[in-house]
């Protein structure tokens, strides 16, 4: 098999061949068709995230077809699935067991703690893989399997009102502006001032209002997702929502978050993060997806050029996902 491969943060992706992988007990090898690369491989790469498995094949939006399988799995070989970032959970833990399993307390990360899907190859815990039969354009699915899911369950955080802003218009915002738009919402896009291709994609995916994140939306909003890492868009998405309204912040990591007075708190706004996510959240969307119409623009890379789709997301130089194909 083929991987592109970490050996210390901050250092280039390295293309290296590897003996072909075999399924244990409970695992299977799936051939990869497309791999997706999210914000958060960047932050692995860039050293964000401090603790990844090195050497580490990064890569968690992985869409491919079952070739082996080990002992005890019910998934049957030439059949497509998905493996997304949560990879392992310890079944046993007080969040385990009180149906919160993203928050595990030894959970085991795609593409972090266990090899991912910048590869021809990976080999994934079948009960962490979902089956995407009527899913039959892989480079298209992809992104789904993090930008979507992740994306979908900080949608669910944001509650049921129907004014949302989303900060940050990458891969996550536009699967989710779609949702929202089919769930009969307004989306109100923050994008890089001046990044009129982004804004323009907001606008054709159906949202109502595009402005530079440092402008203010021309109504109170009921809740705001921030996908982008920037702390500094904290308050002001505190500004820009009503009284009990949420600011989601959707990524793993993101720059300190600025003092900020009091008063854009109170009326019981609320801050929240979302960290990771649950089986369930992805049988859900999974399903929903293709109900609402969800469409993805996607920038193919092959799999030999992972390191340039990075510097491209990096400098923000396609609009929606960057997808590996090897
Ligand atoms: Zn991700
Ligand atoms: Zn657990």
């Amino acid at each position: 098999m083929r991987a592109m491969v970490l050996h210390a943060p901050r250092q280039p992706l390295r293309l290296e061949e590897r003996p072909d992988p075999v399924a244990g007990p409970g695992e299977i090898v799936v051939r990869v068709e497309a791999c997706a690369v999210c914000r958060t491989d960047l932050h692995v790469v860039d050293g964000d995230l401090t603790e990844p498995k090195l050497p580490l094949v990064p890569g968690h939006e992985i869409v491919g077809i079952v070739e082996s399988c080990g002992e005890g799995v019910d998934l049957v070989p030439g059949r497509r699935v998905g493996i997304p970032w949560l990879g392992h959970t310890c079944g046993c833990c007080g969040y385990c067991a009180s149906g919160r399993e993203n928050l595990c307390d030894n959970p085991g990360f795609t593409g972090y703690t266990r090899d991912g899907g910048f590869a021809s190859h990976v080999v994934a815990d079948a009960d962490f893989a979902f089956p995407l039969d009527g899913f039959s354009d892989p480079v298209a699915t992809a992104p789904l399997m993090c930008a979507g899911l992740i994306g979908w369950r900080s949608l669910k955080m944001a509650g049921e009102g129907r004014r949302i802003g989303i900060y940050g218009f990458g891969a996550a915002a536009h699967i989710i502006a779609q949702v929202c738009v089919y769930q009969g919402r307004e989306v109100y896009a923050f994008t890089r001032a001046g990044d009129d291709a982004a804004q323009a994609l907001a606008r054709s995916l159906g949202a109502v209002w595009t402005g530079g994140s440092e402008e203010s939306p021309p109504v109170l909003l009921d809740a705001a997702i921030i996908f982008a890492p920037v702390g500094e868009l904290v308050p002001a998405a505190l500004r820009g929502v009503a009284k009990g309204g949420r600011v989601v912040c959707g990524g793993i990591h993101m720059s300190d978050i600025p003092q900020f007075p009091y008063s854009i708190l109170w009326g019981e706004r609320q801050v929240l993060s979302v960290a990771n996510l649950t089986r369930a959240d992805a049988v859900e969307f999974l399903e929903l997806a293709p109900r609402a119409g969800v469409t993805t623009t996607t920038t193919v890379y092959p799999l030999e050029r992972a390191n340039e789709a990075l510097a491209d997301l990096r400098a923000g130089r396609f609009q929606g996902a960057a997808v590996l194909v090897p």
